[in-house]
């Protein structure tokens, strides 16, 4: 068995606010990743197991083509394509169950309606500093992913016997793609066990793997060699790596959501680096995406918030910039730095 880590009290207020009310709305944040889509689509599946109806799950822009396999994707309401229908959504559920994101900002064009929404919100999340919007809160920044915050209230609230394949599928996703396939946050002993649960519910851990990340386009993978190759920087002495990517070089290995996935921490495989950063630049939204990755106490979370109005885990970190990508790239390497002033004071 594992252990009751999230307060009872907690769970019996989840339980009063699921059980009370009929229709959901399930949102999760910008640049939708496995973990919340797979929280979302778990959460989907049990709610209607459940007797819950109408049950959605809106997303505020596409998510990747490595996630489409997963049950239920093809329900997924995009938000940025269809605002009007996912008002009306939002407008008409009695709950907003919202997942992997810790302060509304996070679901982009999606807040303003969910802000003035009268439906009650209950947040199940693993960000540090959970910003006061929800009804009930259930935040435990040490679970390795939404997914396993889903799969313990799910069982805790007594509900063990509705999880089928169809969740435990999307379960195993979050968990998988969080720990980077189980090679970062991913020493509690207990989260094998709940994947020992996800198999005897019938995954097929092995096809999931190779359905999440053997399953890129062959324009992607030169992407990363051209990264590699021509576009990261190193920066010895602070034991860093950047990567930048302008629009033009994005259009030229036809870009897709998705498909910068994973490259941040390719060059952590590098003896000596500990700290990766990628920048890049999304025209559609006018803005440069950040991405960040560090080993051990260096605190990527610290320098997003600092730097670029972002956030994150300590290891696994993002934000943005309205700036230009020169300026956003002079920015970051002006500032490297000051962290290494502070990490050896
Ligand atoms: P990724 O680099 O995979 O896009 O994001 C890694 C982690 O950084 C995410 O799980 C999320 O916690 C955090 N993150 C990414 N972008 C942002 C952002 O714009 N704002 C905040 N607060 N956190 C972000
Ligand atoms: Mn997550």
């Amino acid at each position: 068995m594992i252990s009751k880590i999230i307060d009872e009290r907690l769970i019996e207020q989840c339980s009063e606010l699921i059980e009370s009310a009929e229709s959901f709305c399930i949102v999760t944040h910008i640049g939708p990743d496995g973990d919340a889509i797979g929280s979302s689509l778990a959460m989907m599946h049990f709610l209607r197991k459940i007797g819950k109806n109408p049950v959605r799950v809106i997303v505020p822009n596409a998510f990747p083509d490595f996630l489409r396999w997963m049950p239920g994707s093809e329900e997924i309401l995009i938000y940025e394509e269809q605002p009007e229908v996912c008002n009306e959504y939002f407008r008409t559920s009695d709950v907003i169950l919202c997942l992997d994101f810790n302060s509304l900002n996070r679901i982009g064009p999606a807040q303003d309606i969910v802000r003035s929404s009268e439906a009650k919100i209950l947040l199940l999340d693993h960000h540090l500093y959970p910003e006061s919007f929800a009804d009930v809160t259930i935040s435990y920044p040490l679970m390795c992913a939404t997914c396993e915050i889903v799969f313990r209230v799910i069982c805790r609230m007594g509900y063990a016997s509705a999880l089928d394949l169809n969740i435990a599928e999307c379960i195993y996703t979050g968990l998988m793609t969080d720990t980077g396939n189980f090679s970062y946050n991913s020493n509690n002993a207990e989260l094998y066990i709940i994947v020992s649960e996800l198999m005897r519910l019938g995954i097929d851990k092995d096809s999931i793997h190779r359905n999440v990340f053997d399953n890129y386009s062959y324009q992607r993978m030169r992407l990363m060699g051209y990264c590699l190759y021509k576009k990261m920087q190193i920066f010895p002495q602070y034991g860093t790596a950047l990567i930048t990517l302008s629009d033009d070089e994005l259009q030229q290995f036809f870009f897709k959501p998705g498909d910068a996935e994973g490259i941040v921490n390719l060059p952590m495989s590098i003896n000596g680096i500990f700290f990766s950063c990628m920048l890049r630049e999304d025209k559609e939204h006018d803005e440069i995406k950040v991405s960040m990755r560090s080993q051990g106490t260096f605190p990527a979370n610290q320098v997003a918030k600092d730097l670029f109005n972002g956030g994150g885990h300590l290891n696994a970190a993002g934000g943005k910039s309205t700036e230009s990508l020169e300026a956003t790239i002079q920015k970051f390497i002006e500032h490297l730095p000051d962290y290494f002033e502070k990490q050896n004071n």
